[in-house]
């Protein structure tokens, strides 16, 4: 069949007149994508936080492609925006960041009509760019927490730093008191050639008395730096520890009787375990040592009783007690009661060295105190028999003593 050519001219007419409708359809459609792009850059500024930027691109979205609602689940779960009922229409696209993807925004039924591909489209520009925001504000976070725990780190050590220069004061103020009556009464006893021998004998004895006390300061000192570096010697051993309370109980007594306090041991069951005596000695002359130094009236008693997995040994006081809210920190290195320091003795590592000496024991060490009423250390160790025993982590530069 041959057309003519007025036929021919009318049908390209109608087909010009239809790419320039697409034409302006596609221009129109890109006029909006640019506009929409120009004006994401204010909608998504820097600075927002990962809830603004999905409150944003829910916003956006509906408003671009007029749907009734919105919602954003991201990787980790987080859910922004409702979760409507069943839709008629839906439309889901994926969040995209330089790393992948981190969620994914769904839009609920459009108001006039269906989702179409052009409404993907100018959502995914929307999508990108909430990307490149909460990659931002995740930098940001990141970045706001690093902050955070560099400044709590800072503050840790400033403590430490001011718990390090406290020690040094009280470890001289320790050192300085029985040096300087050591001094004192040698000199004394030097110049003064007349000297009855009763005399000279009881200045004697202080000097004796204060260089055992110089002796035990050194100790703890070389055992915290022992500890500290992991060289601390322990010789392990099955056997009970009530020889090793009896003897501390004797060795503490007289201590205790001369501020006139009541020293009592009851031993309600007797069980062998794994332990050196000689530090579980020192844990307990430390606790003892303590409960008679910040006690000034009444009694100290001691308790050891056993269940079928743990010893439990107790240490009670009617002293001074300690504040509830510094209680988690007295077996810290260094640490001492601020309003008490500098009315007692002390140097602040004798609950740091039990709590290491009790750890190593496999067991933990409890405290409970009330302040004008008393003070009591409980310490439980495990039945369990050790499969290693003997002599640890010696080093044999780092482990004199001075006896
Ligand atoms: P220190 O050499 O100062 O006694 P410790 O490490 O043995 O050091 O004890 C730390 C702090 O805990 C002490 O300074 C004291 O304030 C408090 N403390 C320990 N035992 C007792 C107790 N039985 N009663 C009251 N306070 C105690």
């Amino acid at each position: 069949m041959t057309t003519s050519p007025e036929q021919r001219l009318t049908t390209d007419l109608a087909n010009s007149q239809k790419q320039v409708e697409q034409l302006s359809q596609e221009v129109l459609e890109l006029y909006r994508q640019v506009n929409l792009l120009y004006r994401l850059g204010d909608v998504f500024c820097a600075g927002l936080q990962t809830d603004e930027v999905c409150a944003r691109l829910i916003t956006e979205s509906t408003k671009v492609v007029r749907a009734k609602s919105a919602h954003v689940v991201l990787g980790d779960g987080r859910v922004f925006g409702n979760v409507g009922e069943t839709p008629t229409s839906k439309l889901s696209v994926a969040i995209e960041t330089p790393q992948g993807r981190v969620g994914e925004i769904t839009l609920v039924d459009k108001k006039r009509g269906f989702f179409t591909a052009a409404d993907e489209k100018l959502i995914r520009a929307v999508a990108r760019q909430a990307g490149v925001a909460l990659e931002n504000s995740r930098r940001i976070e990141a970045l706001t927490q690093q902050n955070e725990a560099l400044e709590r780190l800072n503050d840790e050590l400033r403590v430490i730093d001011q718990m390090k220069s406290d020690f040094v004061s009280n470890v001289s103020h320790e050192l300085r008191t029985p040096l300087a009556s050591i001094k004192g009464f040698a000199a004394t006893i030097l110049e003064d050639r007349d000297m009855p021998e009763e005399v000279s004998r009881e200045f004697v004895t202080i000097i004796n008395d204060e260089s055992d006390k110089l002796i035990v300061i050194i100790n703890d000192l070389l055992d915290v730096s022992r500890m500290m570096s992991g060289h601390m010697e322990y010789h392990i051993r099955r056997q009970s520890l009530a020889p090793t309370l009896q003897d501390v109980v004797a060795l503490l007594r007289i201590q205790g009787d001369s501020k006139g306090l009541k020293l009592s041991l009851n031993i309600v069951d007797d069980v062998p375990l794994d332990i050196d005596p000689t530090r579980m000695s020192q844990v307990f002359i430390n606790l003892v040592g303590n409960a008679i130094k910040f006690t000034e009236r009444g009694s100290i008693a001691l308790k050891m009783m056993a269940t079928d997995d743990e010893v439990r040994v107790s240490v009670s006081d009617t002293g001074i007690g300690i504040e509830e809210d510094l209680l988690p920190h007295i077996f810290d290195k260094f640490y001492r009661v601020e309003n008490i320091v500098h009315t007692k003795e002390g140097t602040g590592i004798g609950l740091a060295l039990v709590r290491g000496i009790v750890d190593y024991h496999g067991g933990r060490i409890e405290v409970e105190s009330r302040l004008g009423v008393g003070t009591m250390f409980t310490v439980y160790l495990p039945r369990t028999e050790r499969s290693t025993t003997g002599s640890m982590n010696s080093a044999p530069e780092s482990n004199e003593s001075i006896a």
